[in-house]
């Protein structure tokens, strides 16, 4: 018998028509290097209306803990203070205690219900325009801009050897975004203790060791997402651009390349050149992407990088202006406005055709629909808009109407009651007045339903006695006494009395009460 193998017959097995998707000298690193966006400066309406915001944000999140305002001697002069040791949250003339910290969490619903309500009308105009990420990059860009230069420059800095004008730039340019970021963490700290004092014990080295490893984390934090990372927060670490997807609609405002327009791409022709039906508005100059922070094309569509920043359109606003054509090439506008001009734009065979949405002159026709400010009024953001308001009326209301002046009684359990020497009966309650005003007050007790009721204060040093005591209750504090109710046992019934503790600001108009108790067990 021979040991030569011998070819099995083909018609005994299968052979698939198939590759490996992951074949080892296909297969693709995991790890991508970033490559470096160089956005370009862009002019323009919205490039304007984004400085505006960026002063205005970074000026309120830096000068707010500096601003005063007096409550008088027995409270903070903060504006706006988060007092951790005290447990307190002051806002200029609101001071929110820990038992009304809904509040805070009717701020916060209020704050996802507007981003519902913003992403819904103009799409991702959070992310763009206001977010920390945002502003922060742009805080830095501009650094950058000033020590470096715009696009061109930066990009032959980057591939120039190193070199002592290099050297100088690049440690300008770090050192000035390092004392972006400690500021930005010096800033945050200030927002929970007295500012000035803070920052003088900041700079004397006196302060806690929490207060500078908290600026430390931040101005590391700051430095790395703003300075370094850029971009690719927004792409890989923030969720809410997977979350916006299902928040937008088809009538959404979004940044959009209107391609019935632009395409197909050509150089430009001058509007009454005969070959101006010919080709579309967009002459492939790349202005949209070179000014783009995220570096994508808004020509590709809709992107989940796409920060809706619009700073594209300023650049292509710019362009269509120095070609003499209509602003709008790429535009804020709505998917169901896209479509119906896209319709018009679009010939039998299913191609663009820009000679169907210009007129004989070269301009564009008349029935072309614009998008306008009011598509964001419909429904569904008018639903939105109303339930936000109603959470913030409702919380207003509830704010200047609340009690500042608060009773809680807790009776002994052990012993549920005494009986004295004369034969009355005794209960002891711990009554807890709590002031929420920054200022001293003087408190009425007295009881509701308990005729013949006698009090006594141990604590007190004039251990009043009676069926009315006045109670000193300091500013800002919970005022805690021990109460005695002695009853004698001819006006009692067996069991249990209800009746009512009553307090009253003498010199105010508020007041409490809280239902009791007077435990008398079987009397004989
Ligand atoms: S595509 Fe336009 S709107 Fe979107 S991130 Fe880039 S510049 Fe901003
Ligand atoms: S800026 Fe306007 S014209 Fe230039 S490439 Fe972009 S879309 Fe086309």
């Amino acid at each position: 018998m021979s040991d030569t193998p011998t070819t099995p017959d083909a018609d005994k097995f299968d052979k698939f028509d198939v590759e490996a998707v992951n074949r080892r000298d296909r297969q693709q690193p995991l790890y991508a290097a970033r490559k470096k966006i160089h956005p370009k400066r862009a002019n323009g309406q919205f490039r304007s209306l984004k400085w505006l915001i960026m002063i205005v944000t970074l000026g309120i999140y830096y000068a707010t803990p500096w601003i005063r305002w007096d409550r008088g001697e027995f409270a903070p002069d903060q504006a706006v203070l988060i007092d951790l040791y005290h447990r307190r949250f002051y806002f200029f003339f609101i001071e929110i205690w820990p038992q009304e910290f809904y509040y805070v969490a009717g701020l916060l619903i209020m704050a996802g219900i507007g981003l519902f309500l913003i992403t819904s009308s103009v799409g991702r105009a959070w992310c763009g325009y206001t977010c920390p990420q945002t502003v922060w990059v742009d805080l830095f860009l501009v650094v950058e801009r000033a020590i470096e230069g715009d696009r061109n420059k930066r990009i032959r800095l980057d591939k120039e050897p190193m070199s002592v004008s290099k050297a100088f730039k690049r440690v300008s340019k770090h050192t000035m975004w390092l004392l972006i970021s400690i500021s930005t963490g010096g800033a945050w700290i200030f927002y929970f203790a007295d500012a000035p004092e803070l920052a003088i014990d900041l700079f004397t080295g006196s302060a806690a060791g929490i207060a500078y490893s908290t600026v430390g984390v931040l101005a590391f934090t700051t430095y790395t997402l703003g300075g370094l990372m850029r971009e690719q927060v927004c792409t890989y670490m923030c969720p809410w651009p997977r979350i916006q997807g299902a928040m937008l609609d088809e009538h959404s405002l979004t940044v959009t390349y209107n391609d019935w327009r632009g395409e197909p791409r050509g150089k430009h022709v001058k509007k009454n050149d005969p070959n101006a039906g010919l080709v579309g508005d967009c002459v492939d100059c790349n202005a949209c992407v070179a000014v783009c922070p995220m570096g994508i094309d808004i020509r590709d569509g809709q992107q989940l990088e796409c920060i809706t920043c619009a700073l594209c359109i300023d650049a292509c606003d710019g362009v269509m202006t120095k070609l003499g054509r209509e602003k709008g090439l790429i535009s804020y506008a709505t998917l169901k406005d896209y479509n119906a001009n896209t319709a018009k734009a679009t010939d039998k065979d299913g191609g663009l055709d820009p000679s169907r949405i210009r007129d004989a002159a070269g301009n564009l026709i008349d029935s072309l629909v614009h998008t306008t400010w009011r598509s964001i009024i419909r429904f569904r953001t008018l639903l939105y808009f109303g339930v936000w308001s109603a959470i913030g009326v409702a919380m207003i209301v509830a704010l200047l109407s609340r009690e500042r002046l608060e009773l809680n009684i807790l009776r002994d359990r052990n012993p549920t009651f005494v009986t004295l020497s004369d034969g009355s009966i005794r209960n002891g309650y711990t009554v807890k007045i709590l002031n929420m005003m920054p200022e001293p007050r003087l408190i009425q007790l007295t009881l509701d339903g308990l005729s013949g009721a006698k009090m006594i204060v141990p604590d007190m040093a004039e251990n009043p006695e009676g069926s009315a005591l006045m109670i000193p209750a300091e500013p800002d504090q919970l005022a805690t006494y021990k109460i005695y109710l002695s009853m004698d046992r001819k006006n009692l019934k067996d069991g249990k009395t209800k009746f009512q503790f009553l307090i009253q600001d003498i010199n105010g108009s508020e007041s409490d009460s809280y239902d009791a108790v007077f435990e008398a067990g079987e009397l004989k």
